[in-house]
């Protein structure tokens, strides 16, 4: 019986990931027709979305303007408060080690993350951490704060499938 409710309860979980996952899509879509790299990010509290970001790096000039980075200021202003644990993010691509470090200082309660990114991706510092042996047993979580739960793999090929499809038509303008 327990167990029963337990996957009911992970069941509607999942489903409600993939609904608010569709919504950072959404988000990454609109960057990709302002011809920026398409990621996008939601925020959610309580069940709502409270802040929304897309990719903004080209058009305000600004390597700081990041999807995570914009739903983490809007989702502070909207609850009136600095911190965000009891929120979840929702964004496509796994945070860079910005967004992470971010992360931390919001004390975001969740992350929830569509594709990977092997090269630029957080995950990679807090192994890296890890293997040098700073901070002792750092793990992936590394850069986050250490109550952050994350979920990985939410709609992880259409996240990806949109940033491939940008860096190839990327790619054929260049050599047009
Ligand atoms: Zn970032």
């Amino acid at each position: 019986m327990v167990e029963e409710l337990n996957n009911q309860s992970a069941e509607k979980r999942q489903k409600e990931d993939e609904r608010f996952m569709r919504l950072a899509l959404q988000e990454a879509e609109e960057a990709g027709r302002l011809d920026e790299v398409p990621v996008g990010a939601v925020i959610v509290f309580q069940g709502s979305v409270i802040a929304r970001g897309h990719n903004l790096c080209e058009r305000l000039r600004d390597f700081t303007a990041h999807a995570e980075m914009q739903a983490f200021t809007s989702a502070s202003e909207f609850l009136g408060g600095k911190f965000l644990d009891k929120c979840t993010l929702y964004v496509t691509l796994e945070p860079c080690p910005m967004c992470a470090g971010a992360g931390f200082w919001t004390r975001i309660g969740r992350i929830v993350y569509g594709a990977q990114d092997l090269k630029r991706g957080y995950k990679r510092w807090g192994v890296l951490q890890a293997k040098e042996g700073h901070g002792g047993q750092v793990g992936e979580n590394g850069l986050l704060h250490p109550k952050t739960e994350v979920h990985s793999g939410v709609l992880e090929e259409e996240c990806a499938q949109l940033l491939k499809e940008f860096f190839i038509k990327k790619r054929n303008k260049l050599q047009n």
